[in-house]
């Protein structure tokens, strides 16, 4: 089996559990929507600057780092009800 970078992170994970898009592979969806929202803003220049570093991923995700989106203003202002 062959490990293959994420054209994001720059991570190498096997072949076999990548998102596949044209030429592109990602690790996941957050590395795949990361990416084309640099594309989309012309702010892929980012990647020239990572050259060939890696993004690791965050050494511990707590539960208390979320309740700063729990607000009735970020409510309003990011979550729609979709079974309306
Ligand atoms: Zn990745």
């Amino acid at each position: 089996m062959s490990k293959v970078k994420c054209d994001h992170c720059h991570l190498s994970f096997e072949d076999e559990v990548m998102i596949k898009e044209d030429s592109l592979n990602f690790c996941c969806k957050g590395c795949q929507g990361v990416y084309h929202l640099l594309k989309d803003d012309g702010l892929d220049s980012f990647y020239d600057k990572l050259g060939n570093n890696t993004i690791a991923p965050p050494l511990q995700i707590s539960n208390d780092d979320l309740e700063k989106f729990d607000t009735e203003n970020f409510a309003k202002n990011y979550i729609k009800n979709v079974l309306c």
